[in-house]
């Protein structure tokens, strides 16, 4: 096992263990294919993936045949956007987003653009908010679809979807909210009814691997997405391929679990963000990205002025599992697009870190995760001239 701390959930989270053993079964004893018609196996396998979809549905109070299993959130991104583009191109090639959303919804646009789409961008502003006012302005008859981030993979930050969604409907827009980090994190009963689609993940939440959701609201003046995965006829034809049960299952199980003690995690998560926030703003001159804002309850996003990014995330690594968001590829380092989109300074943006708690984390991580960045941070600034002559 690691020694490291792991301060990483919005990354990804450890599968629990009854989400595995509930997975268990179908991989060996009940391992039958759901879409056998024939034999117990598949009613079986069938009836396991119908009672995960109804368990899934009820959580999220939504309808059950509203849901499409697909790999994972990216899938789900790329899914809805490129369906939008086909089934309403005819309407109108526009998209509106946000510069601060996740990298599946920013390279889908990209390529959407190629293809002749146009994308609008909106800013955020330092509080990593978009302006409704922005949103209004960019709307036109041609806007076929509105794309914004719930809650904030780095920052944690929560956008206003209920006005949002207000306006892009009065606008006659689709509107599609990724609510991959606001799973099991915040209340997504009001949200489900606000947005046309939405995109969820089974392993942020504790999950498996593999598995992710697209859902798609029923809309009387709106005929559905159109498939990209042909073959087999599988989930009403939306998406072809043998169902994952044991990973649909055990995706149940994962969001069966974070629905139960839902309040009470959350106010034990909040109180150990606070904790560690606190301590960590200790740290002279550290600065928060999310403090007093709207934010999921569990992630703590903080700069360190006079500390070089990639020298601080090395020398944590040995000690704590932390992010900080940046884009590496074989050429450069960009510092995280988001904290770009805020207005955050080069320099301060690579100096960065996003703490994301879970589960798992106990009250004397957090104190030992401040005591480990204290002391790597102060080192890291013992090394800096410009430390000394500040
Ligand atoms: N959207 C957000 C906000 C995420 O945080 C992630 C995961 O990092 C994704 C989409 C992509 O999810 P997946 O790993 O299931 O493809």
């Amino acid at each position: 096992m690691y020694s490291q701390l792991y301060f990483d959930y919005n990354a990804t989270t450890p599968c629990t263990k009854e989400v595995v053993d509930a997975m268990l079964p179908y991989f060996h004893k009940d391992f039958g294919n759901p879409s056998s018609s024939h034999h117990p196996y598949g009613w079986l396998a069938n009836s396991a993936v119908e009672d995960a979809t109804v368990s899934i549905a009820k959580d999220l109070g939504v309808d059950s045949s509203s849901l499409v299993y697909t790999s994972g959130a990216t899938e789900s991104i790329n899914m809805i956007f490129k369906g939008v583009a086909s089934n309403l191109q005819s309407k109108g090639k526009h998209i509106i987003t946000t510069k601060a959303e996740h990298k599946a919804v920013l390279d889908t646009c990209a390529f959407l653009e190629d293809d002749g789409f146009e994308i609008s961008y909106l800013e955020v502003n330092s509080d990593g908010l978009i302006s409704l006012e922005a949103l209004q302005k960019e709307l036109r008859p041609d806007t076929i679809l509105v794309a914004l981030l719930y809650a904030n993979n780095e920052t944690g930050i929560i956008q206003p979807l209920e006005d949002a969604a207000k306006l892009t409907h009065s606008n006659g827009s689709l509107l599609f909210s990724d609510t991959t980090q606001a799973l099991g994190k915040i209340d997504l009963s009001k949200i489900m009814d606000l947005v046309d689609f939405a995109c969820f993940s089974a392993h942020k939440v504790y999950g498996p691997k593999g598995i992710g959701l697209t859902y798609i609201k029923h809309n009387k003046n709106y005929e559905g997405l159109p498939s990209f995965i042909q073959g087999g006829g599988q989930q009403k034809k939306q998406r072809g391929g043998t169902l994952n049960t044991p990973c649909i299952v055990g995706f149940a199980k994962a969001i069966e679990l974070t629905s139960k003690d839902f309040e009470k995690e959350k106010l034990r998560l909040e109180s150990l963000q606070n904790k560690l926030e606190e301590g960590l703003l200790k740290i002279e001159l550290a600065i928060s990205n999310n403090k007093g804002k709207q934010r999921l309850p569990n992630t703590v996003h903080i700069s360190f002025p006079y500390v070089d990014g990639t020298n601080l995330l090395t020398a944590l690594s040995r000690k704590i599992a932390v992010s900080n968001g940046s884009a590496c590829n074989s050429a450069s380092v960009e510092p995280s697009h988001v904290l770009s989109a805020m207005g955050v300074e080069r320099s301060l943006a690579y100096a960065s870190l996003r703490f994301s708690i879970g589960r798992y984390t106990t009250e004397s991580d957090i104190e030992k995760a401040v005591e480990i960045v204290t002391n790597v941070v102060a080192g890291q600034r013992e090394q800096n001239i410009l430390w000394e002559r500040r």
